[in-house]
Order: C-alpha cells, then sequence, then structure tokens
C-alpha cells in the first residue's frame, strides 16, 4: 500500500485524507521535512496559497519540498496547483515551480466564487466519462508547457492536467464521492 503524505499546514487537508484512504492508500499529515522523508507522494490541498506559502517559508519547507517533487509525484489541487505551477499571476508569487505552467489565481472572478460542474474526461485518461467537479475560487491555467498533458477541460480551460510524474487540478476532487482521480495518482506513485 502507498503511504502518501497530505500537506497539512492549512487548506482542507483532511478531505483529502479521506479521499487517499478511499483510494486504498494509506495517507498521513506532514508538517515538516521529517514527514516528507517517511512518504512516497505528496497531496499539496486547495485553501490559500498566499497563506499556505507563508507557512511553507515560516517552516523552511520551501527548500524541502522542491527536493521532494524532484522525485517523487505531487497531486496538487486548486491552491496546491497554485504552488506547483512555475508561473504565478494575479499577483505574482513564488512557487516550488515544478510544473510548466502559467496560472492565474482567483481567475473566474467574484461572480463564481464557487461551482459544481460535470467535466467529461478526455476518453484517454482512463477516468470515468463524467465526473463532478467542485470549484472555489479557482485558478486558470493560462499558459501550458510541452510536456504536459491535459486529462479534462471545463468548457476551453484545461482542468486536469498531468506533468511526469505530478497530477494537478485546479478543483476540488477531494470534495466528491468518487476516488478515480486520487486512484490515478496513487498509480502514478506505484509506478515510480
Ligand atoms: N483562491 C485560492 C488561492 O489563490 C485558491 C482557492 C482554493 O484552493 N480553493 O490560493
Amino acid at each position: 500500500m502507498p503511504k502518501i503524505g497530505v500537506l497539512a499546514l492549512q487548506g482542507d487537508f483532511e478531505a483529502h485524507r479521506t479521499a487517499l484512504e478511499r483510494a486504498g492508500a494509506e495517507a498521513v499529515e506532514v508538517r515538516t521535512a521529517a514527514g516528507l522523508d517517511a512518504v512516497d507522494g505528496l497531496v499539496i490541498p486547495g485553501g490559500e496559497s498566499t497563506t499556505m506559502l507563508k507557512l511553507i517559508d515560516a517552516e523552511n519547507l520551501l527548500e524541502p519540498l522542491t527536493a521532494f517533487g524532484q522525485s517523487k509525484p505531487i497531486f496538487g489541487t486548486c491552491a496546491g496547483a497554485i504552488l506547483l505551477a512555475n508561473e504565478v499571476l494575479s499577483p505574482k508569487q513564488h512557487s516550488l515551480a515544478l510544473v510548466d505552467l502559467t496560472v492565474e489565481r482567483n481567475a473566474y472572478g467574484r461572480q463564481i466564487d464557487s461551482r459544481i460542474v460535470t467535466l467529461h474526461p478526455e476518453p484517454a485518461s482512463g477516468l470515468p466519462e463524467s465526473l463532478e467537479a467542485v470549484f472555489i475560487r479557482a485558478p486558470i491555467i493560462r499558459r501550458m508547457g510541452d510536456g504536459v498533458k491535459v486529462l479534462a477541460r471545463y468548457g476551453d480551460d484545461p482542468v486536469l492536467v498531468e506533468h511526469g510524474r505530478h497530477l494537478i487540478a485546479t478543483f476540488h476532487p477531494e470534495l466528491t464521492a468518487d476516488a478515480s482521480i486520487h486512484r490515478r495518482f496513487l498509480a502514478k506513485v506505484t509506478q515510480g
């Protein structure tokens, strides 16, 4: 059984723990560099990326997290996606810069603070034909580097993408009952 850490500094890490367990993983909360050493993959949850970044900096975790992502898979959701992207807009902020993406924060505007939509993932993704997705003050992926693979779009916007070992969702897969996206992450972890 893969052992997956959930970065538990801020945000909805608890829901990810439950979702990972439903998907068949052992899930533990991670708050330190030593905690990172003990896991095979990491989820960075949704929340508030600016706050999370401040806590990461305060705990001296920026370098250990970046090093972790250079050899092990990370699944970033919403604020976690923002932390993985190598360019963040609106406003600009630093990040772990592990995935070649430009993301614009809060890009759907105030009117659609949060909504639930049905996605139809790419047939080749191996994911169910339709999936519910919860968006909460979500970012939009504005640019993707070579090698970034789109697994699902909402309208024209890529919302679930993969880059090498990393998985990125601009929505909250931990808030719906279907565990197939978490299972896909587990497959990435076990396949190495
Ligand atoms: N708007 C948040 C940010 O910019 C992300 C929201 C979320 O994770 N649900 O960090």
